[in-house]
């Protein structure tokens, strides 16, 4: 090996394997001659032929040493780029008989997985970048196609999944996701089965009624039952006649998370807004204007400005400010700290609600009633539901940064890998990196 190949093994870095000969192409795959005296164009892809260094060994157990079985022709992986350049690796493979395990597959290929167009560590470097950054970026980046991205994008991501023990699920959380307007797909919902205690998605399947939820229950053991402690959902009362379908689930305890509850209220009060404002001509129309987010928005949480305004309003109506008074107390409800407490703030909301002639609080008063067990269950147990609304707001995010995704699939695994966010520290992040590289043969004989 001459000097010049030893450095580009070096640099190429795949264990067992060198660089025998480069070459400079076009994008569209022509061999391209640099001109003397120039410089290569940015863009023109360094093509890495590769060969064996070492006997091939076997993909399946790592033996070393397989007898040839059939010589195949060259393929080609994308790499990580060099400066301005792609880069390509180019080898042909061979088909080993392995004098251990006894299988005719193609050889152990230190830098990428069976059946992938790109290597392992620029799958990675393209899941990181995709986390972060718009599809039509990474693409760009790396000079490839959308769906290419895409595809390496999700093999990083199962490789990831790969090294993760399956959680003991002991709290659960239910909750349903619209998919979007932009879709051909039948079901216009799915619905989300999530680890409360990690908040990281474990499940999902369409629809959102009895039979989906069975659908998951079908595909856990007795014995995962029995270590499930409580469930949470939204107000959806078909997920709570499935769990309490299962006669092994049926005795947990069921709360209803505080987020779904208070989503409830906000619907009556927004309601109520536009019926106060909005069908009341055109003076108090141009009051009411711009307010909804205000009125849906918590005290404590509205700036001085807002709170201003918020007053102004309530001086023009004392309904509004009578149920945004109640919405609040059921705020305070929710955060009850034991079971007297919450039944106590709860029989107060019901009262202030129970007048038929305000239909949107009416409402809001019987949702609350029907539901009365589940909501108080929750100043008993006090699950970690926050992890709900978080799952929310990333499933919001995501389906919004990709307007029409129609692969759902790759929807829900992103979904779970930004929910458990293995890359928020700089060692997760190296961690996360270092999955592409080719590890150790220890276990090679
Ligand atoms: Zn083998």
């Amino acid at each position: 090996m001459g000097q010049r190949e030893k450095s580009l093994t070096q640099i190429a870095g795949v264990r067992g394997f060198k660089v025998i000969a480069t070459r400079w192409e076009s994008a569209e795959g022509t061999v391209y001659v640099p001109v003397a005296g120039f410089d290569v164009p940015p863009g023109k892809h360094f093509v890495l032929q590769l060969g064996r260094r070492w006997s091939a060994r076997c993909a399946k157990c790592l033996a070393i040493g397989g007898k040839l079985h059939e010589q195949l022709g060259l393929r080609r992986w994308r790499d990580l780029p060099w400066s301005t350049h792609p880069v390509t690796i180019e080898y042909a493979p061979q088909r080993v008989k392995c004098h251990r395990c006894g299988t005719n597959g193609v050889e152990l290929l230190a830098w990428a997985d069976a059946y992938q167009r790109q290597t392992r560590r620029l799958q990675q470097h393209v899941a990181l970048d995709a986390f972060s950054m718009p599809l039509l970026h990474v693409a760009t980046k790396y000079a490839l196609e959308w769906h290419t991205v895409r595809r390496a994008e999700l093999a990083a991501i199962e490789r990831w999944e790969g090294t993760r023990a399956k959680p003991t699920l002991t709290q659960i959380g239910i909750d349903e996701k619209w998919l979007g307007r932009r879709h051909k797909n039948e079901h216009k919902f799915v619905t989300i089965v999530s680890d409360l205690v990690t908040g990281e998605p474990v499940w999902w399947g369409y629809g959102r009624d009895e039979a989906t939820v069975a659908k998951w229950l079908a595909t856990i053991t007795d014995d995962e039952k029995a270590q499930i402690k409580l469930c949470a959902s939204d107000m959806h009362r078909p997920f709570h006649n499935a769990i309490r379908a299962d006669t092994k689930l049926a005795h947990i305890p069921y709360v209803h998370d505080p987020f779904h509850v208070i989503k409830r209220a906000g619907e009556a009060l927004s309601e109520l807004r536009r019926s106060i404002f909005f069908r009341a001509g055109e003076e108090m129309r141009a009051l009411g204007r711009g307010t909804r987010w205000l009125v849906l928005r918590a005290w404590e949480n509205s700036s001085v400005d807002q709170q201003a305004k918020l007053r102004e309003l309530f001086a023009l109506n004392g309904k509004l400010a009578r149920a945004y008074q109640v919405v609040e107390e059921l705020r305070m409800a929710l955060r009850a700290p034991d079971r007297a407490s919450i039944v106590a703030a709860l029989n107060h909301v019901l009262f202030r609600t129970e007048k038929r002639a305000n239909v949107p609080m009416r409402k809001l008063h019987d949702s609350i009633r029907s539901h009365f067990e589940e909501i108080v269950a929750l100043g008993e147990h006090r699950p970690p539901t926050g992890r709900i609304e978080a799952l929310n707001n990333s499933w919001e995010s995501l389906v919004r940064r990709a307007r029409g995704y129609r692969d759902h699939e790759y929807l829900f695994r992103k979904l779970r890998f930004i929910t458990a966010n293995p890359v928020r520290t700089e060692d997760g992040t190296r961690r996360f990196l270092a999955l592409g590289v080719p590890p150790p043969y220890a276990l090679a004989s």
